[in-house]
């Protein structure tokens, strides 16, 4: 989980121990192999259809990003895309790094506009 610290800080919490990941003890993560099953499963909706109740429980959902310390990581050296927490610890660098993520096609796949609006609901 991340989470606002003090200042422009962001905090993450490991989703194994629950305790904080700096430095080099973690990353954060996101399963490759449910991103792509995502992409394929919402590839036959087009853009602009709107969707029936029935059909949105078909819409895949979005694929959860993780936080763990590199010893809590349920999946060790899994094809996961991932990236050391000092990549984003701040806004500034959090603005960055969101920049670098949306040039990939299958972000929309994951929860990570959801972390966005958490960590700055009450800004
Ligand atoms: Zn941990």
């Amino acid at each position: 989980m991340i989470k606002r610290g003090p200042g422009d800080v962001l905090i993450f919490e490991c989703d194994g121990c629950g305790k904080a990941v700096t430095g080099s003890a973690g990353y954060v993560h996101v399963d490759m192999a449910e991103v792509n099953e995502a992409a394929d499963k919402s590839a036959v909706f087009k853009d602009d259809e709107i969707l029936s109740p029935e059909v949105m429980t078909e819409y895949p959902k979005a694929v959860a990003w993780q936080v763990h310390h590199e010893a809590c990581d349920p999946r060790p050296g899994s094809g996961d895309y991932w990236f050391g927490v000092d990549r984003c610890d701040t806004w500034p660098k959090l603005t960055h790094w969101t920049g670098h993520l949306m040039e990939k096609s299958w972000l929309a796949h994951t929860n990570w506009s959801s972390i966005l609006c958490a960590i700055g609901e009450d800004a």
